[in-house]
C-alpha cells in the first residue's frame, strides 16, 4: 500500500484512508461521504508571524504545499499558484467596515479561487491518463461559471454544470452555457439542490461508472477547499498588522475613498484575532475559513451569514441538524436547505466546538435590498445581493472593527438586483465580455434517467 504524509478519510469512516491525488480526482469517497483531512496542516511559527506581509502567491504555496505535497512536487505547485492566481483578494476599506473582494477573477465571484487551481491540479494529476475525464458539477449559479471557465479548452477533461433552469441570472447562465467547446450546460427543471442529488446519485450510478470516468467539481471536493483557506489567511495576516490595501481599479466604488472617515474611524483588527463574516450556502467557503483557522491563522471568529435557508444558523441555535428544501431569494447563490459541507464540519467540530467558533444569522430578502440602498447612499460603495447579506449580519453584532466581511460576488454580476436600488453598476471587463455570448444549453427534467442520456 502507498503510504502518505497526508491522508484523507471519509467522513464517514474514518479506517478508509486516501492521497490527495484520489481524494481530489474522485470528488466524493466510495462511501458517499466527503473527504477530510486526518491531520490539519500547521504554518510553521515564520510563516504565522509574516502572513500580514507575505505576497499572495507566496501564501499560496505556503497554505497548499502541506496538503498535497505528496502528490505535486514544490516547483509544479509554484508553477500552478502563480498561474491560478494574477489576481487576488484585495482587503479595503468600505465606509467603515473592513471588506475582503474575492471577485477579482475572472467570472468575479470567490469560487474562481478554487475553480482555478482545480483545473490545474487536475490537468496535472491525470498528466499520464488516456481515458478522458468527465466533470459532473451542479451549481447554483456561480459555481457552473468558475469551473467552466477554469476548465475550458483543458484537454482530456470534459464538463457537465447542471444549473436550477430559471434561477441564476442572465449574466451567470451565459458564464455557464456560453462557452461551449469542451463544456455543456443542462438546465434542470427544478432547484439546486434537485441538480446536487442527480449529481450525487449518477456517482452512485453502476453504469455510469463503468462506462466513464467521472469526477466532481462541486465544494465536496476538497481540492476547492483548500485554495480558498489561502485568502482567508491572507486577509486576517493583513488586518492583524493593521494593514489595508489600496483601493484596486475594479473595486465598485463611485466615490472617492475617504468620503466618511471623518466621521468614523476606519476599521483595523491591529494586534486582535479578526471575525470574517461569511454570507454561505453550501458552506464550502466557511469550510474554508475553518481550515485557515485551524492553520494557525490569526482569526477568532466567523459569522454564518445566510439568507432564510438558514439550516446552520437554525442548528448552531438548537443543537439539531434539520436539512429542508431550498426557497429562491436574492441571493441565489446560497439557496441551499441541505449544505453539503455540513458533514465535514460536523466531522471536525462537535456542536459546541463549532457554536464556539461560528455565530449563525439569517437575513431576509427586504432586509439584503435595504442593505444594498443604505450602503451605496452612504458610502457610494455597491453591494451584490450576496455580500449585502454577510454586510446586514455584522450589523447585529458589536464588533465591527476588527470584522472582515467576505464580498463574494462583484454587483455587476446581479445587476438586475442591484441596479433598481444603486443606478448602473460599473461593468469589470471580463462580464463584458461573457455578456456578448450566446448560449447553448439542454433542458432537462430533474431525474437520473434524463441526465444519463446527456452523458
Ligand atoms: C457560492 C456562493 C456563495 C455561497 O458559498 P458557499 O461556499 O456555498 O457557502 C455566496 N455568495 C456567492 C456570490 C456565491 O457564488
Amino acid at each position: 500500500m502507498v503510504q502518505y504524509d497526508m491522508r484523507y478519510y471519509s467522513t464517514r469512516n474514518k479506517n478508509e484512508a486516501t492521497g490527495f491525488s484520489t481524494a481530489a480526482l474522485t470528488g466524493l469517497a466510495p462511501d458517499g461521504g466527503l473527504y477530510i483531512p486526518e491531520e490539519i496542516p500547521q504554518y510553521s511559527t515564520a510563516v504565522r508571524s509574516s502572513l500580514g506581509t507575505m505576497d499572495y502567491t507566496d501564501i499560496a504555496f505556503e497554505t497548499i504545499y502541506p496538503w498535497v505535497k505528496d502528490d505535486i512536487p514544490r516547483p509544479v505547485l509554484e508553477e500552478m499558484v502563480h498561474s491560478a492566481y494574477p489576481f487576488n483578494a484585495p482587503l479595503v476599506v468600505a465606509g467603515d467596515r473592513l471588506v475582503l473582494e474575492l471577485f477579482h477573477g475572472p467570472t468575479a465571484a470567490f469560487k474562481d479561487f478554487g475553480a482555478r487551481f482545480m483545473a490545474r491540479a487536475f490537468s496535472y494529476l491525470r498528466r499520464a491518463e488516456t481515458k478522458p475525464l468527465t466533470i459532473l458539477v451542479a451549481t447554483s449559479g456561480d459555481t457552473g461559471g468558475a469551473v467552466a471557465d477554469g476548465f475550458f479548452g483543458v484537454e482530456g477533461i470534459s464538463v457537465t454544470v447542471l444549473y436550477p433552469k430559471g434561477r441564476v441570472s442572465p449574466l451567470q447562465e451565459r458564464q455557464i452555457a456560453g462557452l461551449k467547446g469542451n463544456i455543456s450546460a443542462l438546465a434542470v427543471e427544478g432547484s439546486f439542490d434537485d441538480c446536487q442529488r442527480l449529481v450525487k446519485q449518477a456517482f452512485g450510478d453502476a453504469d455510469l461508472k463503468k462506462r466513464l470516468c467521472l469526477a466532481s467539481a462541486n465544494s465536496i471536493n476538497i481540492s476547492r477547499l483548500i485554495p480558498q483557506a489561502v485568502y482567508y489567511a491572507a486577509a486576517a495576516g493583513r488586518a492583524f498588522a493593521g494593514q489595508v490595501d489600496p483601493d484596486g481599479e475594479a473595486t465598485p466604488r463611485r466615490v472617492q475613498s475617504g468620503r466618511g472617515s471623518a466621521e468614523t474611524r476606519v476599521p483595523s483588527g491591529r494586534g486582535e484575532g479578526i471575525t470574517f463574516c461569511v454570507p454561505s450556502g453550501n458552506f464550502g467557503n466557511l469550510t474554508a475559513g475553518l481550515y485557515a483557522w485551524k492553520m494557525g491563522a490569526p482569526i477568532e471568529k466567523f459569522i454564518a451569514a445566510t439568507n432564510i435557508n438558514k439550516t446552520v444558523p437554525d442548528y448552531l441555535e438548537s443543537g439539531t441538524y434539520e436539512a429542508r428544501l431550498s426557497q429562491a431569494t436574492l441571493s441565489n447563490a446560497m439557496d441551499v436547505g441541505a449544505p453539503s459541507n455540513f458533514e465535514r464540519m460536523a466531522a471536525h467540530f462537535s456542536w459546541e466546538e463549532m457554536r464556539r467558533l461560528v455565530m449563525g444569522i439569517s437575513i431576509n430578502d427586504d432586509e439584503t435590498s435595504e442593505t444594498i440602498s443604505e450602503v451605496f447612499t452612504r458610502w457610494g460603495y455597491y453591494l451584490d445581493p450576496h455580500s449585502a447579506v454577510g454586510w446586514r449580519a455584522v450589523d447585529k453584532f458589536q464588533k465591527a472593527g476588527k470584522t472582515v466581511i467576505a464580498l463574494t460576488a462583484h454587483p455587476a454580476k446581479f445587476a438586475e438586483t442591484v441596479e433598481p436600488l444603486t443606478g448602473p453598476v460599473p461593468v469589470p471587463p471580463s462580464l463584458k465580455k461573457a455578456m456578448d455570448r450566446n448560449i447553448e444549453a439542454r433542458t432537462i427534467r430533474a431525474e437520473l434517467e434524463a441526465l444519463k442520456e446527456c452523458l
